[in-house]
């Protein structure tokens, strides 16, 4: 064996342990939060982070891999992606780690307060979708973003100790650390955001004039009136129903869980010791949010969700077991650190999968609705899946044009420059006067900071994925042959490959947005 590998085996085998009880930690608190979860996961974070700042380790890492190659190579480089942004003093570390953790327990302990009554996100959702009582909605939608004006402040201080830390390493700021981390070029992501926003602002223009019009002749209010509270979702991120196939009616007395195992069987990927091992209905002091992880990359993997009926949390579960397969996909022989994937390839596959929830074959074969009405429905469905693409990537281009500007200079008119953004790219008003940090209500600036940029990457990847399918294997649903291909070109190769060169491998073809760009076209 030589010196640089066995460097990285000797890292590995004490990162590993550490690694997984921070992920234990993390999971408790977003389960219960709870002062000792909160303080468990800091002590747990705290003992990582010091593991990953050592100097001594540090230069070994980089020593090794000056004479290392193939796997070794890449397990150094890995390992070098975990300890750069940790080479920082103890205080800023500890600083960072207990405000993400407090600001974190926070987001999960907030409920909004509507007329006295305690509401959680997916009442305040409810709302928005069903209630025709345009002050019932506007209420909703003031209280969604609470919990913004409660964080606000901190989260603009995680934003200045995260820029130290990144000026300590050399790198211009948060953001740009961040992207380099995650092995992206952060002049070919800019190039990606304004070929999105290109290919996007005419169609999307054109549907939401005609959204617009028909959520006009709902409300008795004009088009050019409209306000951020008569659309479905606090954010509108999500299509309307009014500019959509409602697909809520098809799913309201169907079993989600059960409905997602089915839809994975079809395919010959298994998912019941996952689901046993999950949290998946709303409680109290629980995260509202949903996520999958991997606790110890040895088949200890969790879903977090709170599932109700409809669409959204149908797409929810498929996306996070999509997560989830993937996790539970790789290659036995691989070492712990190329047990994990990338983050651009595990959302491709969780798209792909949580895209089903809204597609006729899927909607036939799996949910069991009749065949005439899926087929009188198929056009519609392909328009509305192009129309949630569409409304994504504009919430995606305020998401990372935000942080941007976040972490260029966390001491702005961060409140001024939220709405700018919402107004160029998702085309709708601020509200008279408004003037509060609805920007911190978004738990990803906080949380999963740097990010959101990922999940337009993930659709470009889900369209180029499916497509490939599509050739090769007739399609997706209730295919074995179809899980087979994701399971080999995909899932067995772990990091072992960069995430570009994974796709590359898998679809035959570099990355590119043409398939993405046919998608959209169904609109
Ligand atoms: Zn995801």
């Amino acid at each position: 064996m030589t010196n640089a590998a066995a460097v990285a085996d000797q890292i590995e085998s004490e990162l590993a342990p550490l690694s997984a009880a921070v992920s234990h930690a993390w999971w408790e608190l977003n389960i219960a939060a709870t002062d000792e979860n909160e303080r468990r996961r800091v002590e747990l974070e705290t003992a990582l982070s010091d593991f990953l700042s050592d100097g001594d380790r540090f230069a070994s890492i980089e020593a090794a891999r000056a004479e290392a190659d193939g796997l070794v190579r890449r397990r150094l480089d890995l390992l070098r992606h975990a300890f750069l942004p940790q080479q920082l003093p103890a205080d800023l570390r500890s600083r960072i780690i207990e405000l993400e953790a407090s600001v974190d327990m926070r987001f999960s302990l907030h409920r909004g307060d509507l007329d006295g009554r305690r509401v959680d996100e997916n009442e305040i959702r409810r709302i928005l979708r069903e209630s025709d009582d345009l002050g019932e909605r506007r209420a909703a939608w003031e209280t969604s973003k609470t919990v913004g004006a409660e964080v606000s402040d901190d989260v603009r201080e995680l934003a200045r100790l995260r820029n130290r830390a990144a000026h300590t390493l050399g790198f211009r700021d948060w953001f740009a650390l961040s992207v380099a981390m995650a092995e992206m070029d952060e002049g070919k992501l800019i190039a990606t955001l304004d070929e999105a926003d290109r290919a996007t602002a005419e169609p999307f223009a054109r549907w939401k004039a005609e959204l617009d019009e028909r959520l006009a002749a709902r409300f008795g209010s004009p088009a050019a009136g409209l306000q951020p509270w008569h659309y479905a979702d606090a954010f509108f991120q999500e299509v309307p129903v009014e500019g959509g196939v409602d697909i809520d009616p098809f799913l309201e007395s169907a079993d989600l869980v059960e409905l997602s195992r089915r839809t994975f069987d079809g395919i010959g990927l298994e998912t019941r010791a996952v689901l046993e091992r999950s949290d998946l209905f709303p409680r109290e002091g629980k995260c509202q949010h949903a996520f999958c992880v991997d606790l110890d990359r040895e088949g200890d993997i969790r879903v977090l969700a709170n599932v109700v009926p409809g669409q959204q949390w149908m797409d929810t579960m498929l996306h996070e077991l999509g997560h989830a397969t993937f996790d539970g996909g790789f290659d036995d022989s691989l070492p712990w650190l190329l047990r994990d994937t990338h983050l651009v390839a595990t959302e491709g596959i969780a798209i792909l999968m949580g895209r089903l929830a809204s597609d006729a074959e899927w909607l036939e074969g799996v949910a069991g609705v009749a065949p005439g009405e899926v087929a009188a429905l198929s056009g519609a469905l392909r328009a509305a899946r192009a129309a949630e693409m569409l409304v994504f990537t504009r919430f995606v281009l305020v998401m990372t044009n935000f942080e941007r500007s976040l972490y260029a200079d966390p001491d702005s008119d961060l409140d001024a420059r939220w709405w700018e953004l919402v107004e160029r790219y998702q085309l709708v008003t601020r509200p008279a006067g408004r003037s509060s940090p609805d920007w911190a209500a978004k738990i990803h600036i906080a949380c999963a900071p740097v990010y959101y940029h990922t999940y337009l990457y993930g659709h470009i990847v889900a369209s180029q994925l499916g497509a490939t399918l599509v050739r090769e294997c007739g399609g997706l649903v209730d295919r074995p042959a179809a899980g087979r291909l994701l399971s080999e070109r995909v899932f067995a190769p772990g990091l072992s490959v960069r995430w570009d060169r994974l796709i590359e491998q898998a679809t035959g073809e570099a990355l590119t947005a043409t398939y993405f760009g046919r998608d959209i076209a169904a609109v």
